[in-house]
């Protein structure tokens, strides 16, 4: 920059008369050096476009030389010598290449096409025609100048021109940066410009000072030099995520100008002989060209804008499915043609059971893969004539095209889950998804249904299969609006209702098959609803894991649990008492669960034998790896460990093998089997118990209610009994009774008959 100034401050006082274009020389060779200097300092993340411009400066920096030594300027005789023409030109060319580049990597992925090119070509050849008309033509008429002589001077300040409108987009469009690199760029770039147009005047012969045109191109040099040589150089070939183009109104006055040219040089146009015409004729039709090259890209890119964002507007970003506003437009039209038709409307409401779990155990990056994957498969198995929205996080909505009848929707339910039912596999992980869904139908009983009354009773329905265990359909009825009340009144109680003192624990008895003595007791949670009454947990655990209550519910139970178990184990008979306590999901994914439980312990004074955890297969399966960690943790407390509700869900026996768990207890439908006629429950049973034995543990067979179940399980191999047969779930302060009566008598199931005590128990015992 001081070497450039102090060039420009000589020449303009006349001191470098003699030697001033050695001097030019010696400024463009000064740039050129600095962009070697610039591409070798490896700044930039690209360097060919600098190597281009070096190439540019190079040429100039030859051509100029040449151009000294064979005193071409304004000579526009037809036998001018063209070779240091010959060899600017193409530098302009470079030049021009290599700022498109630097537009073209600024603006990387905001998609400008080809704009920059179009503009900076449509300004030039405007320029060309108009300096042809108004400059070349006149002042050349009446000399014998070749066209090509004319052609080669008015290519001069055209591409200059092209340069500059490129250089506007990289310092002002779309990427501008205000780095000092792109104010360098701009002085560059304007002086060519600027000597270009004066060079242009004095090849005419309209001016005769090449001092103040060199002055104009030692300031591009030294501006050019400055340009590679500061730090913020690399920011030219670098994507820059600015604002969109901050000059629509530059572009629209630069098309209304370029456009306005034809018209205007067509008013003239009887000037020049034919081939001047031919040539202005080229010129404008090329210029034409472009402006419509111009108008047709800009209608295509609003088009797709427009297009882009109606989709954006009325689908889910993430799975691409209609979202619920194109959802409710859709089932509103639906609902108005079958008004007029007569025939019903059926909704799905879709909720991936568990997914909150998922979501915050594996991530929420695979959680949305999974959502993906989940879409394509709800979407493969509909009909095309219906419609799968994506509503909110896991919830989907299925709009059926037709329905007959009750039985289809269902049937199309039932295909969704299933779809469902093969392990998805998300980034190597395998997951095993379960979906509720509730139904509902328009019009009902002879009431015409909105769109949101339809979604909301569908939402009632699936809440309702979330209750139903999940993985489960469920149609609406009217009695479940009530319900639905009450749900949410449940929901919002259910916040408080550990400090209120609302919950309490029943305790059930478990009881060996052989000897008849209680090996231990289930903690089973109760709530006391101050209007509603008692609650049973399978109304409100689903309702507490979904909204993340459950960890704080559970431990509540764990220390609850073994507070009253430690004070049973004080009284005689009942030291080696063990409580079971159930756990959810949530609790075995917190990380605090094994120092709780050694703390709740400790705290009672209780070995770890005392405490049974209970987690049922989905539990388990769901995340085995972390379940391995927690188990092996929680042994090392000696804390024994059971399989809850086994043979309902989905066991890999494989992790089965690996999991250090005492017990399998036997879910409840298989007893309820067991003797009725034709039922599998028998050899399933065996099966289950034979599993057991060959994992080395033992087996509970839950709610036996009659002599003949306990006869058959005690049959089988089961080790021990859980059920009303025996005892209900009681209160903890009458189940010092309810243990010592059991202990008195002797209910070896396979020997004697229980039947009058179960009454007697059954009196005493309603928790
Ligand atoms: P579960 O763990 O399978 O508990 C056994 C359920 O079967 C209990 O229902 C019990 O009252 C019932 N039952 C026992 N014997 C019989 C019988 O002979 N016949 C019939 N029909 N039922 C019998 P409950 O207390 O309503 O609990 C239901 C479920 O709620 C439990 O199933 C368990 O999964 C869950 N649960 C209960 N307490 C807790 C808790 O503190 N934490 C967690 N996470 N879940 C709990
Ligand atoms: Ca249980
Ligand atoms: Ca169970």
């Amino acid at each position: 920059m001081i070497v450039g100034a102090l060039w420009c401050v000589l020449c303009a006082v006349d001191l470098l008369a003699p030697v001033y274009w050695i001097a030019l020389a010696a400024a463009a060779a000064t740039a050129a050096v600095a962009t070697a200097v610039a591409i070798a300092s490896g700044r930039a993340r690209r360097t060919w476009p600098w190597w281009s411009v070096l190439a540019a400066i190079t040429l100039f920096l030859a051509g100029n030389v040449v151009r000294q030594v064979d005193h071409t300027l304004s000579d526009l005789a037809g036998g001018r010598a063209l070779i240091p023409d010959a060899i600017v030109i193409p530098g302009y060319v470079l030049l021009a290449v290599a700022l498109l580049a630097f537009a073209h990597e600024r603006g990387r992925g905001r998609h400008q096409g080809p704009s920059i090119l179009l503009d900076g070509l449509m300004a030039a050849f405007a320029l060309l025609a108009c300096c042809w008309v108004f400059l070349l033509e006149p002042v050349l008429a009446h000399r014998q100048t070749g066209a090509v002589v004319r052609l080669v001077i008015i290519a001069y300040p055209a591409l200059s021109l092209f340069s500059v409108v490129v250089t506007m987009q990289v310092a002002f469009g779309a990427g501008r940066t205000g780095a000092a690199a792109d104010r360098y760029l701009v002085a560059c770039i304007s002086s060519m410009f600027v000597g270009d147009v004066l060079s242009t005047l004095a090849e005419l012969d309209l001016i005769s000072s090449p001092r103040l045109i060199d002055l104009f191109y030692a300031t591009a040099f030294a501006a050019a030099a400055a340009t590679a040589l500061d730090p913020s150089m690399h920011s030219l070939t670098e994507p820059v995520n600015g604002s969109p183009p901050s000059w629509p109104v530059g572009r629209v006055g630069l098309v209304a100008v370029a456009l306005s040219v034809p018209a205007v040089l067509l008013l003239r146009s009887g000037t020049g002989g034919a081939a001047e015409r031919a040539t202005l004729s080229t010129i404008i039709l090329a210029l034409t060209a472009t402006a419509i090259l111009q108008i047709l890209q800009a209608l295509r890119k609003a088009e797709q804008s427009e297009a882009g964002l109606a989709h954006q507007a009325l689908h889910d970003s993430l799975t691409g499915l209609p979202n619920r506003r194109l959802m409710q437009r859709h089932l509103t039209e639906m609902l108005d043609r079958a008004a007029s038709v007569g025939r019903p409307v059926a909704l799905l409401f879709l909720d991936v059971d568990r997914f909150k779990l998922i979501n915050d155990t594996v991530g929420h990056s695979l959680g949305d893969e999974l959502l993906v994957q989940v879409a394509v498969r709800l979407r493969a198995s509909v009909r095309p004539t219906d419609l799968v929205a994506r509503i909110g996080g896991d919830e989907f909505v299925v709009v059926l095209g037709s329905t007959e009848a009750v039985s289809d929707a269902l049937e199309s339910a039932n295909r969704l889950r299933d779809s469902l039912r093969t392990p998805f596999d998300v980034d190597g992980t395998e997951f095993f998804v379960t979906a509720s869904i509730g139904l509902a139908f328009a019009p009902r009983g002879g009431e015409d249904a909105t769109a949101e009354m339809l979604v909301r009773d569908a939402d009632t329905a699936m809440y309702r299969a979330k209750e139903a265990g999940r993985d489960a359909v469920a149609v609406f009825d009217d009695s479940m609006r009530a319900q639905l009340a009450e749900r949410l009144e449940i929901e919002r109680d259910l916040r408080h209702a550990i400090a209120r003192g609302q919950l309490h624990l029943a305790f059930q008895p478990i009881v060996a098959t052989r000897t008849g003595s209680i090996v231990g007791v289930e903690a089973l949670v109760r709530w006391l609803h101050p209007t509603l009454g008692v609650i049973v947990p399978t109304r409100f655990i689903p309702l507490a894991e979904e909204s993340n209550l459950i960890v704080e519910i559970g431990s509540w139970v764990l220390d609850e649990a073994l507070r009253e178990i430690a004070h049973c184990r004080s009284l005689p008979g009942l030291e080696n008492l063990r409580v079971s306590v159930n756990l959810s999901a949530a609790q075995l994914g917190d990380e605090m669960l094994v120092e709780h439980v050694g703390r709740a312990l400790a705290t009672n004074r209780l070995p770890g034998s005392a405490l049974c955890l209970e987690l049922t297969e989905t539990v388990v399966m769901g995340d085995p790896e972390a379940a391995l960690g927690a188990f092996a943790a929680l042994r090392r407390l000696d804390v024994q460990l059971a399989i809850d509700d086994f043979g309902t869900e989905y066991s890999s026996l494989a992790y089965l093998q690996r999991l250090p768990v005492d017990t399998l207890k036997i879910d409840r439908s298989f007893v309820v089997g067991l003797g009725e006629p034709d039922s599998a429950a028998d050899t399933l049973v065996a099966a289950i118990v034979a599993i057991a034995r060959a994992l080395g543990m033992e087996t509970i067979a839950e709610g036996v209610e009659s002599v003949d179940q306990a006869r058959r399980v005690a049959a089988l191999g089961c080790d021990a009994i859980q059920g009303y047969l025996y005892s209900r779930p009681v209160r903890a302060d009458q189940l010092v009774d309810v243990v010592r009566m059991l202990s008195r008598a002797d209910h070896s199931a396979a020997r004697t008959e229980p039947t009058g005590r179960s009454g007697a128990h059954g009196g005493a015992a309603v928790a």
